[in-house]
């Protein structure tokens, strides 16, 4: 069995749905098809949460009645039936009657992930309202009866496995089946979230919970490239990647990929492939445990990070100083993406503000602290790229009129990070596509 996930734009507009159906009939295969919502849903239900949660009724409703507008014409567009077009304006009318009735109930927390997983629930319900138009058997999964989060939010392949194989044993002679990427249920049993572009991650602990033998990524891009070609011109897709490279990659900002979307697909060992829903025969981008070649592959960019410097005399030559430190970034749940020290001086990288202002508090005793915002960490990722000849040396000539705050070398053997003003973001990744990859 194979997982197919595909994203926003795959399943944005109603050729691009008869595409998919293609795609997921072509084989004998059975296949877990997994579905996003259809592009800029997600982003109009954040606005329409947002505006709820501001108390704006008003532009709650405005927004939620433009959205419905666009499934609407979706569906006339979609569905040539009779029969076909009034299942679809069935599933559009529940789904926005719901959003309605949610405008009069107080706002909460619970209420916005409820108003988020209509996009799945929709895009999910719609094709297979289109595949039974065109008589191809198959099944709906619900996601919000096998994806699940525990209390710190994480999810458990072990219990996805177990509820999902229940579902499947009760569908044992059918083959295609289709699910909702990004929606769960959370430890409290309500509707939850994987995070925005978590539908990668539905995806691939699927895969690992079904032992599937492959978990194909389809996007509207040939796979990974070796830049983000949102920023920089002239890019190229990347072959092969090894799950750790593929990893560094997703973490520090590379958006094909949801930064947690590894990981389950790694550790039970199942490839994934990125391939492009728009030109199907390209051979995008296998990710196995072989990295397939060494050197640098790829660079990507991830904002929104802020360096905390703790200056202290007392570091020197003392022992426990960093466990102490590092036990106040725990408490507060707060992970640190880049470290670096000398004998008086620690610099880390957060990208979660939330604890900022405690942290803070708490790291005061230790020396000085020193707090700024507005940096990008800009991750060089490629198998053994610590010991490929020159590395530094092409790294820094190519960055010569950038002023670098932070270096990582040697953490791990296929990273190089480096921390930049977000302001010099764009210029280091175009500098980084002509001195390492010959890219102008
Ligand atoms: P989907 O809706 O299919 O999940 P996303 O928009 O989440 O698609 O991810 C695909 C997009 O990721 C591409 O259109 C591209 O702009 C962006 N992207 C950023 N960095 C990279 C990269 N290194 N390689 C390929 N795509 C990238
Ligand atoms: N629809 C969700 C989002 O836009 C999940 C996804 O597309 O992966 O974030
Ligand atoms: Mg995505």
């Amino acid at each position: 069995m194979k997982v197919m996930k595909f994203g926003g734009t795959s399943v944005g507009r109603p050729e691009r749905m008869q595409q998919v159906k293609e795609l997921i009939t072509k084989g004998d295969e059975p296949v877990i098809t997994v579905l996003s919502a259809l592009s800029g849903t997600t982003n109009a239900l954040v606005s329409i949460g947002d505006a709820m949660a501001e108390g704006n009724r008003e532009l709650a409703k405005e927004n939620i009645d433009k959205l419905e507008a666009h499934y609407q014409t979706f569906i006339k567009d979609l569905l040539k039936s009779e029969k076909g077009y009034s299942r679809g304006k069935n599933i559009v009318s529940e789904h926005f009657e719901f959003l309605n009735i949610i405008l009069k109930i107080s706002f909460s927390e619970a209420l916005s992930k409820d108003i988020l997983a209509q996009g799945e629930l929709l895009s999910t319900k719609l094709f297979s309202a289109y595949l039974e138009e065109n008589n191809i058997d198959h099944v709906l999964l619900p996601a919000l009866e096998f994806m699940s989060i525990d209390a710190d939010d994480e999810p458990q392949v072990a219990t996805i496995r177990q509820r999902l194989s229940a579902l499947l044993s009760q569908h044992k002679n059918k083959k295609l089946f289709i699910t909702q990427g990004y929606i769960c249920r959370n430890a409290r049993g309500e509707v939850d979230n994987l995070k925005r572009g978590g539908s990668d991650y539905s995806a691939s602990l699927i895969a690992a919970a079904i032992n599937a033998s492959v978990c194909e990524i389809w996007t509207d891009i040939d796979g990974m490239h070796n830049n983000d070609p949102r920023v920089v011109k002239k890019t190229r897709p990347v072959e092969q990647l090894s799950f750790e490279e593929a990893a560094e990659l997703a973490y520090f900002g590379a958006k094909i990929l949801h930064p947690a979307s590894i990981w389950p697909a790694q550790f039970y060992k199942v490839p994934v492939k990125l391939l492009n829903t728009m030109q199907p025969s390209a051979a995008g981008t296998l990710i196995a445990e072989q990295a397939g070649s060494v050197g640098a592959k790829a660079v990507a960019a991830k904002d929104g990070i802020i360096s905390i410097n703790i200056k202290s005399s007392r570091m020197l030559l003392a022992y426990g100083f960093l466990r102490k430190i590092f036990e106040v970034f725990e408490k507060y749940k707060t992970s640190i993406d880049m470290i670096t020290t000398s004998e008086v001086a620690v610099s880390v990288t957060i990208d979660n503000k939330i604890h900022l202002k405690q942290i803070v508090k708490e790291l005061e005793p230790f020396g000085t602290i020193g707090v700024e915002s507005d940096f990008t960490i800009i991750s060089v990722v490629g198998n053994e790229i610590s010991q490929t000849p020159h590395i530094l040396k092409n790294l820094f000539e190519s960055l010569e009129p950038v002023p670098v705050r932070m270096v990582s070398y040697g953490g791990s053997k296929h990273n190089i990070s480096l921390l930049v003003p977000s302001t010099e973001k764009t210029k280091t990744l175009q500098l980084l596509n002509k001195g390492l990859f010959g890219l102008d």
